[in-house]
């Protein structure tokens, strides 16, 4: 069998690198082996551009937020299913100065488009704590993972272009004008797989800097049209259940359950809603994040044929459409991939 390109992984970055690759008119085989760790299956989903206890706006938030339910919303056109939620996030103020501050910065250019209302006073009580009011967000949600995934293997497998098996590196191999993998033939094989990229001969060098998090389930008795974010956040996923996560570990990378994950999420929900919740299921998962927090994408400094798509950390639902779409021009025209995200950046470590 030949195709373009043999994507090892299917998580965020493996579904939306192999849409924009058939977009373009490219083939593809991608192989999965859904079993294995995977961030995409336990992230919450959320899409949030001004983020932290600053408040800032994330880096390049004004080139990937636009492309959110344009690249999601083809996504669902083609699959027949629903997986983006666009929802507001509600930041409620820590005191009277954040709100005043606020009220000034609502005007700002470089925030308006994300801002839909500065509540000055309490709102949505009595669900949600907020005595100064809160911050009401736009270009916000949160998209069902676990559905787009699901829903795009399905896609892939009814035109043969999906196998669910685990990718035996030592079967590759790589030659000058592509690689061969067991009855596949492909110009290049992109590495795709999140954290397991750690065991690859081809990418032991790469900072990769996993970070361990946790998500709860809850049922609550409540309905919020907003998702509630302060140090932590509640995602109304629908009748009556909750995500609310999450926690950033990056020690004891293992994917058991800590007591102390679930106590952190408790004690920040505490302090943000009033409603009572039960906890029904806790989550982890391992974010595939690089040392310096930004994407890493493209070739190998030295198989030209070998490729990169990770590194999506904590932001994986609005870095992958942008960075997947940039990847897939890269690969179509040779056009230069943004020095930030580029993995040239890297290559004195090889
Ligand atoms: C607790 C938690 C909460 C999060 N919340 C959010 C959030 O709210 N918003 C957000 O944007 N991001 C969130 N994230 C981050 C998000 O999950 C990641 O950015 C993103 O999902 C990474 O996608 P990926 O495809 O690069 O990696 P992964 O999802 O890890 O996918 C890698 C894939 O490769 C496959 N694979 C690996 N090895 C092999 C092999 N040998 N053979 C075959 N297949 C293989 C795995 O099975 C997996 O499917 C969260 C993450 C965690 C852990």
């Amino acid at each position: 069998m030949k195709v373009d390109a043999l994507i090892i992984g299917q998580g965020l970055a493996g579904t939306l690198l192999s849409y924009n690759l058939l977009k373009q008119g490219f083939s593809v085989m991608v192989l999965d082996q859904p079993q294995l760790t995977a961030s995409s299956r336990v992230a919450a989903g959320i899409y949030n551009p001004i983020t932290g206890r600053q408040m800032v706006k994330t880096w390049w938030a004004d080139r990937l937020f636009p492309l959110i339910p344009q690249a999601y919303g083809e996504l669902e056109q083609l699959c027949g299913s629903l997986f983006l939620h666009q929802m507001p996030v509600y930041r409620p103020f820590f005191s009277i100065a954040e709100q005043n501050d606020w009220s000034g910065r609502w005007s700002d250019a470089a925030y308006a488009p994300y801002i839909e209302q500065v509540h000055v006073a309490p709102a949505y009580t009595p669900h949600i704590k907020n005595p100064y009011g809160g911050l009401l967000l736009k270009q916000t949600g949160w998209l069902d993972i676990p559905l787009l995934l699901q829903a795009w293997k399905q896609y892939l497998q009814a035109r043969n272009s999906f196998r669910s098996e685990i990718f035996q590196e030592d079967t590759l191999e790589v030659g000058g004008e592509g690689v061969n993998y067991q009855n596949v033939e492909a110009r290049w094989v992109i590495y795709c797989n999140g954290t397991a990229q750690l065991q690859s001969r081809f990418w032991q060098w790469l900072p990769l800097r996993p970070v361990k998090g946790d998500v709860l389930l809850l049922q609550a008795n409540a309905a919020l049209p907003v998702i509630p974010n302060r140090g932590v956040f509640m995602v109304p996923v629908g009748e009556g259940l909750f995500r609310a996560g999450s926690t950033y570990y990056h020690q004891d990378l293992h994917l058991t359950p800590d007591p102390k994950g679930r106590q952190e999420i408790e004690e920040k929900l505490a302090d943000l809603i009033s409603i009572p919740w039960q906890v029904l299921e806790q989550q982890v998962g391992i974010r595939p994040a690089t040392k310096d927090r930004r994407p890493v994408l493209g070739p190998h400094p030295e198989h030209k044929s070998v490729y990169v798509f990770n590194g999506l950390g904590t932001k994986g639902v609005s870095l992958a459409p942008y960075c997947a779409e940039m990847l897939t021009q890269h690969l179509k025209n040779g056009s230069d991939l943004a020095t930030e995200i580029c993995i040239e950046r890297f290559y004195s470590l090889y």
